[in-house]
């Protein structure tokens, strides 16, 4: 079996869904399971919904849910000619969109989100757009069924950023999922969502449809997880930022996981980890462009001559400065100072070190001042706040001399805050100023990928 993930550009309309079930319809004989993202733009309604029901304004928040309703019924209007079908799915959305309102209420009454609310919220999205594809492709007279990822997604209780509990998600993919594709049905659900023991929704984070995919991909063994989205692949760098970025054909997911890590908004940040424990290749493909090849992530690519293949970056960096003059030459400095960051659940991003002082970078700062305090208890700390990542990969950057010196001659103008070659030898970070971040990355782009003559890595995006 297959699993394929369209993202929120690949359904944003009927004609984008059209296209979409004709990439499925290619795929009938692969026994696909397709996993859907909201429609583009939905989640972030959603959420503004319930922020701007928080601030008060509970009209505006309705005005929010009512456009996003009208939009799903022109979609399904257009899309899905059985007018019978059509009319149960309207009033099938009806009281889904009462229980929005509703809840834009509480929020206003109470002044407060909380996380389970949001979710509650956030989730709609992909329930709405996942059942508006699945009746489009029965109108179609292809098997189908819509299965609701909270019955086999389980997670924790961390209601944004809620862990799958992989044990759990094994035996419920088996006992929900396997059978219906064993039967040739094809199964849609989203991405995205979860629920955990009690059944309560969770979501897995934004863009968490991509890790969705992966987990189920993982969990039942697929031949292959193809990621469609709305570029070739994965690029050299964010074309956003750098135009001229071009086509990776294939990476290892060493290299995949280092960029979606540091910013590569392509893929969700965990995407890669349950495919390279089954060796799954995973391909990044573009729903604008199906006849594309995309790119491959697989373990082991074939070695290239190039050094570096991607840049990728992130901002709302904030970086910590522990020093402690008292621990010249003391073991347990570290220890104590990883410890207060594990109390407070706050991942690390990047670490220097110097004799008797500790750089980090962090970005969740929900716990900054709670860290900061205990940190100084035993150390001097300062915070250095609005600072960005550049994260330059490549599988071959280890066994290549020169490519820092090319790194920082071509930032010459820049200030480093941070130099940090990663532990896998094959990225280099640097932290410099948020304002400094596009900058950076266009020049790392130009030197490492605009002056040099194409290979078989590259594709220019323009192309096809
Ligand atoms: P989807 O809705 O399909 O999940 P996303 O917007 O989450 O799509 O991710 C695709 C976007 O990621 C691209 O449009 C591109 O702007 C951005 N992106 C950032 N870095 C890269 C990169 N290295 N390669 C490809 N796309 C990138
Ligand atoms: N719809 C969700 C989001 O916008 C998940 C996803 O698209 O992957 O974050
Ligand atoms: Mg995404």
């Amino acid at each position: 079996m297959i699993v394929m993930k369209f993202g929120g550009t690949s359904v944003e309309d009927a004609k984008a869904m059209r296209t979409v079930i004709e990439i499925v319809r290619r795929e009938q004989n692969r026994r696909p399971i397709v996993v859907l993202s909201a429609i583009s733009g939905a989640t972030n309604i959603l959420l503004q919904s319930a922020r701007t029901a928080q601030e008060g304004k509970l009209d505006d928040a309705i005005l929010l849910l009512n456009g996003l309703f009208d939009r799903h019924v022109t979609l399904m209007e257009n899309l899905i000619d059985d007018r019978s079908a059509n009319q149960q799915l309207i009033a099938s959305f009806k009281p889904r969109f009462e229980e929005l309102r509703n809840l834009c209420r509480g929020i206003a009454i109470l002044g407060e989100r909380t996380n389970r609310s949001l979710n509650a919220i956030a989730s709609v999205g992909e329930l709405l757009s996942s059942q508006i594809l699945s009746e489009a492709i029965r109108d179609q007279g292809l098997p189908v069924k819509c299965v609701d990822a909270r019955s086999f997604m389980i997670t924790d209780s961390q209601f944004v950023s809620a862990v799958p509990q992989f044990d759990q998600i094994n035996t419920k993919t088996k006992e929900i999922l396997a059978p219906l594709i064993a039967s040739n049905v094809i199964v849609v659900t989203q991405g995205f969502i979860g629920s955990n023991a009690q059944g309560i929704t969770t979501t897995l984070g934004r863009g968490g449809s991509d890790y969705t995919a992966s987990i189920i991909g993982a969990s039942l063994d697929a031949e292959e997880i193809q990621i469609w989205t709305d570029v070739n692949g994965v690029l050299t760098s964010d074309p956003r930022i750098a135009p001229a970025a071009q086509k990776l054909r294939m990476i290892s997911f060493r290299e995949a996981a280092e960029l979606a890590y540091f910013g590569a908004k392509v893929l969700h940040p965990s995407t890669i980890f349950p495919a390279v424990k089954k060796n799954i290749p995973v391909v990044v493909l573009n729903s604008k462009r199906p006849e594309n090849s995309g790119t491959r992530i697989v373990s082991n690519p074939p070695k290239t001559n190039v050094p570096v293949k991607s840049i990728a970056c992130k901002r709302g960096i904030t970086v910590v400065n522990v020093q402690s003059l008292r621990m010249l030459m003391a073991y347990g400095f570290l220890e104590s100072i990883f410890s207060v960051f594990n109390k407070y659940a706050t991942s690390v991003d990047l670490v220097s070190t110097s004799e008797v002082a500790v750089s980090l970078t962090i970005d969740n700062t929900s716990k900054l001042d709670k860290i900061a305090a205990e940190l100084s208890t035993f150390a001097e700390v300062s915070i250095l706040e609005k600072q960005g990542i550049i994260c330059i990969v490549g599988d071959q950057m280890r066994s290549t001399a020169g490519v820092a010196d090319q790194i920082f001659h071509a930032l010459r103008e820049i200030n480093l805050v941070m130099i940090s070659q990663g532990a896998s030898e094959i990225n280099m970070s640097l932290v410099i100023d948020e304002s400094q971040v596009d900058e950076a990355v266009r020049r790392l782009h130009k030197h490492f990928f605009e002056s040099i003559p194409s290979t078989d890595l590259f594709e220019p995006v323009g192309e096809k």
